[in-house]
């Protein structure tokens, strides 16, 4: 295992050597909270974090290697209804984002495809993110709704700075009907262990295998170190989810996934985990453009190809291949009811 790439959130955070400060919450709490936590960094004030995130001339594979922080307030379309064919089995299903970008860096990843700036935004009005959610429940009366988030960043990631979990885990264990999901690849489970286990949440793990994490996931902390996460929240009773998603094809992608399988149910108890996901990569057609831009050298994007209804993705006989054996040897260790494919953008 490389060392070098399992960097620890925390120091990466020293890293923040500017805070953009978006005018309407100059004086929050929150900003001022995380502001602390940087008394060396340059503090520069916006009128609206657009200025500074969405300008065309940006470089995102420049801004990666140094991206600044961006604190925000988030005006609308805070809560948002999923894709069809995002869920978990649950009949409502809404994606709120609290951030945008990521620590990390896999070379798969669709944000670097949607947004031309890499450096991350933190929305601090998390209350106005739970008035929102509030009126989805009133409106759906007892029936039970899904809130995943991750969405547009890692929803651990950040967590030391942001204490996202911090503030919604006890809004969501005050609100039995709310299911959340915190998709993450990150090891920052502080948050979750200071909380009772909530059976509403999930903590859901993304994971390629050791060949893929090593060549596309830069900075992800390492299979064995989200393992041994994974098996710390079941001991302390949180519900865990694994979600396959990129399947990424390589010539062994059968052993390569095979192997990782063996791994993680060799870790984890099955009996016990909330779903698994899987999903093929596949990607926009101009967020596949983008990242092709950015890094056209990069083999991932010289495999095969389809284009479909505006997405980029391997032809369908391929996806159908991937899809039939990880299903299968999935099988081999969890029951069909767990499993969920995915069809949508990752
Ligand atoms: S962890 Fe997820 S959000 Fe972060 S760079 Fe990787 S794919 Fe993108």
């Amino acid at each position: 295992m490389n060392d070098t790439r399992d960097i620890d959130c925390l120091s990466r955070l020293t890293m923040f050597s500017t805070i953009y400060i978006e005018a309407k919450i100059a004086d929050h709490p929150r900003t001022r909270e995380i502001c602390d936590r940087f008394p060396q960094a340059t503090r520069v004030a916006c009128k609206r974090y657009g200025e500074v995130f969405n300008p065309k001339s940006q470089n995102f594979r420049l801004q990666k290697r140094k991206p600044a922080l961006i604190l925000a307030h988030k005006h609308d379309r805070r809560v948002l209804e999923t894709p069809d064919g995002y869920g978990i089995g649950g009949p409502a299903n809404y994606y709120f984002s609290h951030m945008l970008n990521c620590l990390y860096d896999c070379r798969y990843c669709f944000l670097q495809g949607m947004y031309r700036s890499a450096h991350h935004v933190l929305y601090v009005n998390y209350e106005d993110f739970g008035t929102d959610i509030d009126a989805i429940l009133d409106k759906a009366g007892n029936e039970p709704c899904w809130f995943f988030s991750g969405y547009d960043c890692d929803s651990l990631a950040l967590e030391p700075v942001s204490a996202f979990m911090q503030h919604f885990l006890p809004f969501f264990a005050a609100r039995p009907a709310a299911h959340l999901e915190v998709r993450t690849k990150s090891t920052q489970i502080r948050s979750l262990l200071k909380h009772t286990a909530i059976p509403n949440a999930v903590v859901a793990f993304s994971f390629t295998p050791a060949e893929i994490h090593a060549s596309l996931e830069h900075r992800v902390p390492a299979i064995e170190r989200r393992l041994e996460a994974m098996q710390t929240l079941q001991q302390a009773g949180w519900l865990l989810g694994l979600r396959f998603d990129p399947l990424v094809y390589q010539d062994n992608y059968q052993q390569q996934y095979a192997r990782l399988f063996a791994q993680v149910f060799s870790r984890l108890d099955t009996d016990r985990l909330h779903s698994i996901s899987l999903g093929t990569f596949r990607l926009p057609r101009t967020y596949f453009r983008n990242i092709v831009r950015l890094y056209p050298d990069e083999p991932l994007f010289a495999g095969r190809f389809a284009e479909s209804d505006g997405m980029v993705s391997y032809p369908a006989e391929l996806e159908d291949e991937m899809t039939g054996f990880c299903t299968r040897e999935l099988l081999k260790y969890v029951p069909e009811t767990v499993l969920f494919p995915c069809m949508l953008a990752a």
